[in-house]
């Protein structure tokens, strides 16, 4: 059973790919896109559909570019008066190394801004939440990269100290999660940290009162969707960026050349 209330009304976007596919529903409000891991997956593991290769990366951030569309950060999504066009907002989740070899030389090279969701309790070790569930092991960014990674311009939130799923734990484990995860990460960068996301998507709206308690100002879901004016920004709508299915990926092949 879900752990997370429906954000009614459901929305039936499909995971993003490209900006053709989508450039409609764009036209109506910012989105947020939400990436994992960067490259290709290895062999074995089981949620292949987190990795996006870095070719298509690369190719998403050509498209936008070429379309005058800028990344645009989570603050404007606080209080949305007007509808923002041409903007996108990036952010990836967990803070995999492949974010800082793969995706940050594009990010940097196409003149995008980022936000980055960190787990403050496994920064330099690897995804211990996923070996439960069956899933191989992946490098998580060391202090190093986070630095680097924020010197280039880019935004680093909060995701809880461990990737609890919150709405399993009782209310003041729940609070130690966000509250000393957000301290954490602004001890040791030395920032304010004022943005969200749930690990797997899972809240409730006891959690979502805990979030804003804490300090924070937005919080991401992982429902799919578009955020539009009067929105809620703890429980922000997300889109997936993904492959494209096999039959659509060898017509963009024919299509690109
Ligand atoms: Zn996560």
């Amino acid at each position: 059973m879900a752990l997370s209330p429906a954000l009614a009304p459901a929305d039936a976007l499909p995971p993003y790919t490209n900006l053709w596919a989508y450039r409609k529903r764009f036209a109506e409000a910012a989105p947020i896109l939400m990436y994992h891991k960067i490259g290709s997956p290895p062999h074995g593991v089981r949620f292949r559909g987190l990795y996006l290769p870095t070719w298509l990366l690369a190719r998403q951030l050509c498209e936008w570019k070429a379309n005058g569309w800028a990344s645009v950060g989570l603050e404007e999504f606080v209080r949305p008066s007007r509808p923002i066009r041409k903007r996108v907002c990036l952010t990836f989740d967990d803070g995999y190394a492949s974010l800082h070899q793969e995706a940050l030389p594009l990010l940097v090279e196409q003149g995008f801004r980022a936000i980055v969701f960190l787990v403050p309790e496994r920064i330099g070790g690897f995804n211990e939440w996923d070996l439960a569930i069956g899933e191989k092991p992946a490098a998580l960014m060391d202090e190093v990269q986070i630095r680097e990674w924020m010197q280039a311009g880019h935004e680093i939130g909060g995701h809880t100290l461990t990737h609890a799923s919150l709405p399993r734990l009782t209310l003041s484990e729940a609070r130690r999660e966000i509250v000393d995860g957000k301290k954490k990460l602004e001890d040791r960068f030395g920032r304010s940290i004022e943005h969200f996301s749930y690990p797997y998507g899972d809240w409730n709206p006891q959690i979502r009162d805990l979030v804003a308690e804490a300090g924070y100002r937005t919080a991401c879901t992982v429902e799919r969707g578009i955020n539009g004016v009067g929105v809620d920004p703890f429980l922000l709508r997300r889109i997936t960026a993904c492959r494209p299915p096999r039959t659509l990926r060898t017509l963009f092949g024919l299509m690109s050349g």
